[in-house]
């Protein structure tokens, strides 16, 4: 009886051990978009000094991305020509025709890009004037209508999309040319895929600071965390992203490779 009683608890082991290793183990519960969104605290608003009309030219050394004439820089993500619309020295966004990124691609980078919100745009949170720009096509820097619109703070204007809000709001009206001065730092990988270095960016809005050398933690994920995936040098892409309100222009887009 004593070895009987001695026995069983060993036999139920083996058997739960043998259970353990037949049964999966269970999927995480899925992710919803709102969980990776947070409304507070809203940045603080700083009003932007008065640009001049003109656009600052590109410096001697940088690689004109956009000039006022033609998409000839840039293809849709398959690689056909840009049909985004050129009209009076900009381009706007032709909803419903995707992405545009740059044929060149690149690693370490000065990016200047100017951006119009339409005047009497409509819409709220997300849904008015959402854009970006995709770092070497992976990390999205969100451009979005923020001034008197609030939405979750790691995805307003400046931000490093569902990451990094910015540090402060420093949106132009609508109507009213926005300039973005991005500073890039690639990311190195380990052999395991996984980064050496994370990247890393600078980015001002109308001369303003907005993200200060801020790690990016992986891809900007809609749903979901950030994920690392091992990638080279990339395009500069720019979000066709579908919201119903009127589409955005740019204008002035040029770049140097650091
Ligand atoms: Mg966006």
């Amino acid at each position: 009886m004593k070895a009987t009683l001695f026995i069983f608890p060993i036999g139920l082991l083996l058997t739960n051990s043998l259970k353990a290793q037949e049964t999966k183990y269970p999927e995480p519960a899925p992710m919803r978009p709102a969980m990776t969104e947070y409304w507070q605290p809203q940045p603080k608003i700083v009003t932007p000094g008065k640009a001049s009309e003109k656009a600052i030219e590109a410096p001697s050394d940088a690689l004109v991305l956009f000039d006022g004439r033609d998409l000839s820089q840039w293809t849709n993500t398959k690689g056909e020509p840009a049909a985004w619309t050129v009209h009076d020295g900009v381009f706007t966004v032709k909803k419903g025709t995707g992405d545009i990124q740059t044929k060149q691609l690149f690693n370490d980078f000065q990016l200047h890009i100017e951006w119009r919100i339409p005047e009497g745009i409509e819409g709220t949170s997300q849904a008015r004037g959402n854009s970006g720009i995709f770092l070497q096509g992976m990390y999205e820097i969100q451009i979005l209508d923020c001034y008197e619109n609030e939405t979750y703070v790691n995805g307003q204007t400046g931000s490093i999309y569902k990451q990094t809000p910015p540090l402060v709001n420093a949106m132009n009206k609508p109507g009213e040319w926005n300039t973005y001065d991005i500073i890039y730092t690639a990311p190195t990988f380990k052999k395991d895929g996984t980064y050496r270095t994370p990247p890393r960016v600078t980015l001002l809005q109308n001369g303003i600071l907005l993200q200060n050398n801020t790690t990016i933690l992986g891809t900007t994920e809609y749903i979901g965390l950030p994920k690392v995936k091992e990638h080279g040098a990339g395009p500069i892409r720019l979000q066709d992203h579908g919201d119903p309100s009127a589409p955005i222009s740019f204008r002035n887009i040029w770049i140097r490779e650091l």
